[in-house]
């Protein structure tokens, strides 16, 4: 259990930070007024060093590092995040990434090499048991309350996986077991880890890079519960796989949410993604819309955009900046 004092203030600032044309990380720090009491950081990208979730952290202590699947535009640039780790920082990936039989799929870049290596080293040490794979949908993070001194008021912090990676693998391992060779049909983006963090009242959704198939998967297990993180108002979603057609299932898992306060959008130029016509789906959840680049690319920008949203946990409100080619769509 670790508990905080806070005095009047609880903040956390989320930055969802893409590259052009392609490429996404968040930061998500979670503040005591100006002091930093909880950093986590989802997915990295960089250009040519150009690395923003580094410029970010900077001296942070990082608590919690998730890569939601080993895809360059994911995991560029990451092992420098993961040679910030030490020993209470916890380590979320998907499993298989370690599986000698992934490792040496063709497709795989050194990136994965890199990445593995260090997972593993961390794996053996016994000193470090924070290192965890992602094995399914489970609560990973239970155990942080703020305590506000002078109103009194108390937050539990959540932290969940809802990918139903372990059903997705069992698949995968059976084919391997039977004697197939392949990898069958089955996507890597199938396997992408999906993450909620609840603080107070303050509920976030990080999607990766996950698609129909995983969500369709995602909305037998969750309509089966009461009192569950897709019911209500969700107060940001990373919206999935860059906004393609491939996430129209998502609008089927939120059916229970009244309003997504806040969706953001990275792009993915190649397949000229973000599509519109998901952005709008968002739309209708009373969501305010916004993306780190234009739809259509435009001429003059930057190599990046950043949105960065401030939950104010105790008075309930939010603040929105955009910084280089972030928009509102
Ligand atoms: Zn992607």
């Amino acid at each position: 259990m670790r508990e905080y004092t806070i005095k009047g203030q609880l903040y956390v600032d989320i930055y969802t930070i893409g590259y052009e044309p392609k490429g996404e990380g968040i930061v998500l720090k979670i503040k005591d007024g100006n002091k930093i009491v909880f950093c986590c950081v989802i997915d990295c990208y960089e250009i040519e060093n150009q690395n923003e979730t580094l410029k970010l952290i900077q001296d942070e202590s990082i608590d919690l590092i998730c890569l939601t699947h080993p895809h360059e535009d994911h995991c560029k640039g990451i092992e420098k995040i993961l040679e910030k780790a030490n020993s209470s920082t916890t380590l979320l990936y998907p499993n298989y990434m370690l599986d000698e039989k992934y490792r040496n799929k063709k497709d795989a870049n050194n990136a994965i090499e890199k990445i593995s290596k260090i997972l593993i080293k961390r794996r053996d040490n016994n000193s470090k048991p924070r290192t965890m794979a992602c094995v399914g949908r489970q609560c990973i993070m239970d155990d942080i309350k703020f305590f506000d001194i002078e109103n009194g008021g108390k937050y539990g912090m959540y932290v969940n996986t809802y990918t139903p990676l372990s059903v997705v693998l069992d698949k995968r391992k059976a084919k391997e077991f039977l004697g197939e060779n392949t990898i069958g049909d089955i996507q890597d983006n199938n396997l992408s880890i999906m993450m909620s963090i609840t603080i107070g009242r303050l509920k976030l959704l990080f999607c990766g890079d996950t698609e129909d198939e995983t969500i369709t998967e995602l909305n037998d297990v969750v309509n089966k519960e009461e009192g569950h993180f897709f019911n209500g108002v969700i107060d940001y979603v990373k919206i999935p796989h860059h906004g393609s057609d491939g996430t129209l299932e998502m609008f089927n898992l939120l059916s229970n949410v009244n309003t997504v306060s806040n969706s953001v959008s990275t792009v993915y130029r190649i397949s000229k993604i973000p599509k519109i016509k998901v952005l709008e789906e968002y739309r209708k959840k009373r969501s305010k819309v916004y993306c780190t680049g234009h739809i259509d690319k435009d001429e003059n920008i930057s190599n990046y955009g950043i949105v960065k949203q401030r939950f104010d946990i105790i008075n309930e409100t939010v603040k929105s900046e955009l910084i280089k080619n972030a928009v509102e769509i």
